[in-house]
């Protein structure tokens, strides 16, 4: 929790008092990439339309949540730019009062051709994912030839005021982690904040192995080896460690969310396109509130439902627990 932010008599807290602000939404499970830490070559039973929620009722939950202190609201996926009539979204999203913070986590394929409109929409900031800038890399970890769309996009971003643009990497082991500096320096030319992000047991092939996992300490190693990192002092409930690179004023982010969880500090909770709560990436269960959100329910059982969901929100992902288990949801539908 961040201690200079006076916490609302009615904010939506936890058993821990953990407070939450940020509120992420998937707005489609679909994606036009299949990252082999996401997804398998083939794609997933994808989301039949009748069960997402539609415009309407997704706003209507993001008010809620909005009434209940969230002040910045996150759109992400799968691939938040498939969802049709997204600058809408975002307009409605923005109309709210008080009118939340918009952010949204995306590929970027597509960005070059609605950035504008989204900023205008009342999106204030972007994370494009792009792990590498090696084409042959691209399309091995993406399996699309789509680079040229990421970078098209990450420009329009800039363009467009969606500032800072923030890149957000995974490092795969043999694959792209060698190149993490030539990345960093890619983005430091073109004013673009890098954060590294552990990878995280949410594949959708059950693939993931600790031991193999590229860690916050090696990716910092790695860039050690052609840049000179200071941590940034006060990072407060932020995931990402930062780092002055050469002295300043740039800086890289690394997130390591599996080697020094930041679950203490953790202000998140979730929506997904079809209308379920999760209080973590990592919940073993998740509310229903499409169901009663058609079955008529008023704003004030929606407000009871939710707290009881903040309420049931463990102290942290356990991913180092003997009885972890990965949940049965992979990370493009519950909404990253
Ligand atoms: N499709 C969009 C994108 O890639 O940015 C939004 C959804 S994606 C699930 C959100 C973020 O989760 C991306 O930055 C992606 O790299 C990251 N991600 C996906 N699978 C991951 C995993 N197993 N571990 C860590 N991060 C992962
Ligand atoms: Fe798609 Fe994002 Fe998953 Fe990659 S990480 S497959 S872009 S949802």
């Amino acid at each position: 929790m961040d201690v200079a932010t006076p916490v609302r008599t009615d904010a939506l807290v936890d058993t821990f008092g953990r407070v939450g602000r940020d509120l992420r939404v998937s707005l489609t499970d679909h994606c036009n990439l299949r990252c082999t830490y996401c997804m398998p070559a083939e794609g997933l039973d994808w989301m039949a339309k009748p069960q997402m929620l539609t415009d309407d009722e997704l706003l209507r939950v993001v008010g809620v949540f909005v009434s209940l202190g969230i002040t910045q609201v996150r759109l992400t996926g799968g691939e938040p730019l498939l969802r049709r009539g997204l600058p809408d979204i975002v307009a409605g999203i923005a109309a709210l009062d008080p009118s939340p913070r918009i952010a949204m986590t995306s590929n970027g394929v597509g960005l070059a051709r609605t950035a504008q409109a989204l900023a205008d929409a009342g999106l204030t900031r972007v994370n494009i994912s792009l792990d590498t800038t090696d084409r042959l890399t691209f399309k091995a970890l993406t399996r699309r030839d789509r680079l040229d769309d990421v970078v098209a996009g990450l420009a329009a971003a800039a363009h467009a005021g969606l500032t800072p643009v923030k890149v957000n990497a995974v490092a795969m082991r043999g694959i792209n982690d060698a190149q993490a500096p030539d990345l960093l320096a890619w983005c430091l030319e073109r004013g673009y904040e890098l954060r590294f992000i552990e990878q995280m047991p949410l594949d959708a092939q059950h693939g993931w192995h600790r031991e193999s996992m590229v860690t916050a300490d090696e990716i910092r190693e790695r860039l050690g080896e052609r840049f000179t990192l200071t941590p940034v002092p006060g990072r407060g409930s932020a995931p990402a460690e930062r780092f002055l690179v050469d002295g300043g004023p740039a800086t890289v982010g690394i997130i390591a969310s599996v080697t020094a969880p930041f679950c203490g500090a953790c202000d998140r909770v979730r929506l997904t396109a079809d209308g379920m709560v999760r209080n973590c990436l990592f919940a073993r269960g998740e509310l229903d509130l499409r169901g009663p959100l058609r079955d008529g329910a008023d704003d004030a059982e929606l407000v009871r439902l939710i707290r009881g969901e903040m309420w049931r929100k463990r102290r942290g992902h356990g991913i180092g627990d003997p009885d972890f288990t990965q949940p049965a949801r992979p990370m493009s539908s519950i909404g990253g």
